[in-house]
């Protein structure tokens, strides 16, 4: 399979006589492929019902004759002025009950009958007349869903989605959110309200009735994905070819593990600032290929510096390649960019791009481009579609997300930071992740890590508990099993239903100031220390590994536990640990697993995936400085520069090697 390599283009931003002169420069880089028509719906239809397809045609024929595959995108992810104006329901209803005007990008009302039939019209047009273009190689719908909308469409919408949820009962509604709390109760199903800023949210953004808002986020993911469906089954009527939507890592507003069940196959566009840890941007793609356990396409990065961040520093040498190679070693099948063209006009201006404002291939970022892109051509067929096998698996989920950031106390949490603490652990240690949902079999994994995993039921606490019992290690930590789905704590001590697993019981948890930290003492007398919150633990059948230091009155207190329950163990951590106290928990499970952990040779990452022949083992130093290591793999050869690699590597600032082993 060829790797796709190329991005987002948009000819009709220039003239029609320049557009050739692109591809003579573009192919000069090897470019392959293009993303196109993504947002095109004023052009496609300039009146209600009136189409014209005349450029759109002449655009894929530019690249069915220069042969570049096509990512063909439905355009429906920007409204045309005529729509807003002649429909003002297609637009959104913001959290202060402000309708918007229109413009932007977006930010169509999900439950808008309107929108949806005129967005669904336009991609029933466009299905029929591009299904028969032998150069797609796949379809692009919308961009970057996200967002929520607060109108009346949506609130009529939400009450339809509620009964299905409640059983059409209102006395459910009431029990699960536990309305008689501030005289909330429902007599009316037309009483229930989006949670809104002019309602029952405050400005910082926390719910008064936390049941509802946790509804509210996963009606409009809902609401989002129904729009995703309803086009991908529009042209799966006229087209078997692969179906996805751009997503965006980590981003708040809609729960990717429901979505990519949908999809069939993920795509994510990576736009690291220039401060954001490598260690997190690996987080991300081990994250994107965990939401359907398969590689993804790399759908969108920058070539050079982005416009729209608070400060858009210039990569520097070698570190466009670095991000690339990096996100092909955690599971990306495509190397893409935004953009093609750099544009001459609107708020993307400054966006780097392939070509430049120059217009010139004798610039810095082009001949990178041009190394990259023959250096993919070189690569071994089989490294596409190639797995990544980890040992270790760390569960993320939008629900303890969206419950943990928007509880109102104990203390302002960092949902992502604080998965991010365990995951860069084992990022350092060179151990392989995969970023899984709770739904995931845990049978495959030596170690289960759960992060503040706010949200329980039973009938995960029963998978737990086989996991453990069948001799599996898991790990969890504060916030933990305190809620069930709709927000009410779980009766009995903390973390709820967790408790005999983990062979604990926590009254009290303390919230510390920024510049607090608490002593944690372990056995061996070693002092760490916590942040964030610390847990009162009181072990039952537990074991105490380390308690509270004398500058708190709390002394008496566990602070990290661990449980001997059936074959296997499970930790408990009581606070944001230190690197100390991070080390100290972490050696005792990795000796408890047994797996193999390599702690030198920090900002170089060393990867593998796997094909049925070969192994490709990615080593990425992903820092401006020079490194040297230890070759893992003497006398391989090195597929970048067919070069066979001696007992160390030299990697100059962002140098990558792809070591090829045969099985
Ligand atoms: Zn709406």
């Amino acid at each position: 399979m060829t790797i796709l390599y190329g991005g987002d283009y948009n000819p009709e931003q220039w003239p029609e006589d320049t557009w050739q002169d692109d591809w003579d420069k573009l192919k000069l880089a090897k470019v392959n492929s293009a993303t196109i028509n993504v947002f095109s719906w004023a052009l496609l239809e300039p009146r209600e019902g009136q189409f014209s397809f005349d450029k759109l045609d002449r655009i894929v024929k530019l690249l069915e004759d220069n042969n570049i595959k096509i990512v063909m995108a439905t355009s429906t992810g920007a409204l045309p002025n005529w729509m807003t104006r002649k429909y003002p329901e297609v637009t959104r209803v913001d959290t202060y009950g402000i309708r918007q005007i229109g413009g932007k990008r977006e930010n169509a009302c999900p439950n808008s009958p309107m929108f949806q039939h005129l967005s669904n019209e336009l991609v029933e047009k466009i299905a029929k007349r591009y299904s028969n273009v032998k150069n797609i190689t796949h379809w692009h719908i919308s961009n970057e869903y996200g967002g929520y909308c607060y109108c009346d469409n949506c609130a009529v919408a939400f009450r339809k989605w509620l009964k299905k949820e409640y059983n059409n009962d209102l006395n459910e509604v009431n029990t699960a959110w536990g309305t008689n709390v501030w005289s909330h109760t429902y007599n009316s199903w037309n009483e229930i309200n989006p949670p809104m800023k002019i309602g029952d949210v405050s400005e910082d953004g926390k719910p008064v009735l936390s049941g509802l808002d946790l509804a509210y986020r996963r009606f409009q993911s809902d609401s989002l994905l129904n729009n995703f469906k309803k086009e991908r089954d529009i042209i799966r009527k006229y087209d078997d070819r692969p179906i996805t939507t751009n997503l965006m890592g980590t981003q708040k507003d809609l729960d990717y593990f429901k979505w990519a069940k949908e999809m069939d196959i993920v795509s994510w566009d990576n736009y690291p600032a220039f401060d954001t840890p490598a260690g997190l941007t690996a987080m991300e793609h081990d994250l994107m290929r965990g939401l359907k356990q398969k590689p993804f396409m790399l759908m969108e990065q920058t070539p050079n510096q982005t416009n729209w961040q608070v400060i858009n520093r210039l990569k520097a040498p070698n570190q466009m390649r670095m991000y690339s190679y990096q996100a092909m070693a955690h599971g990306a099948d495509t190397i893409q960019f935004f953009q093609l063209k750099q544009a001459r006009n609107g708020s993307e201006k400054f966006h780097s791009a392939l070509i430049s404002h120059s217009n010139s291939t004798d610039t810095r970022t082009f001949k990178e481009l041009e190394q990259l892109g023959n250096e993919l051509q070189s690569l071994p067929t089989d490294i596409v579609d190639s797995t990544n096998n980890s040992e270790v698996g760390i569960i993320f989920d939008w629900n303890n997300y969206w419950g943990l950031e928007d509880a109102t106390g104990p203390i302002k949490q960092d949902y992502v930071q604080q998965v991010y603490d365990y995951y860069k652990e084992f990022y350092d240690r060179h151990i392989g992740v995969d970023m899984i949902s709770k739904e995931t079999d845990f049978k495959k994994y030596k170690l289960i890590i759960a992060p503040n995993m706010y949200i329980n039921s039973e009938s995960l606490t029963k998978r737990i508990e086989y996991y453990v019992s069948d001799g599996g290690v898991f790990v969890t930590n504060y916030m933990s099993g305190i809620v069930d789905k709709d927000d009410n704590v779980s009766l009995g001590g903390y973390p709820g239903l967790l408790r005999k697993v983990m062979g604990i019981k926590i009254d009290e948890t303390d919230a510390l100031p920024d510049d607090v930290q608490n002593q944690l003492i372990f056995k061996d007398k070693n002092i760490g220390s916590g942040s964030l919150l610390c847990d009162l633990i009181q072990p039952d059948t537990a074991t105490s590994l380390a308690h509270y230091g004398k500058n708190v009155f709390y002394t008496d207190y566990s602070a990290l536990t661990k449980n001997e329950f059936g074959k296997g163990t499970a930790y408990y951590a009581g606070s944001r640990l230190d690197k100390t106290a991070i080390n100290y928990f972490l050696t005792d499970i990795l000796q408890r697993t047994q797996i193999k952990s390599d702690s030198n040779n920090i900002g170089v990452e060393m990867i593998q995936r796997e094909s049925s022949n070969n192994k490709f083992e990615f080593i990425i130093n992903t820092d401006s400085k020079e490194k040297v290591i230890n070759n893992p793999y003497p006398q391989t050869n090195d597929l970048l520069t067919h070069q066979q690699i001696g007992e160390e590597i030299h990697l100059s600032g962002y140098d990558v090697l792809i070591l090829q082993i045969k099985k």
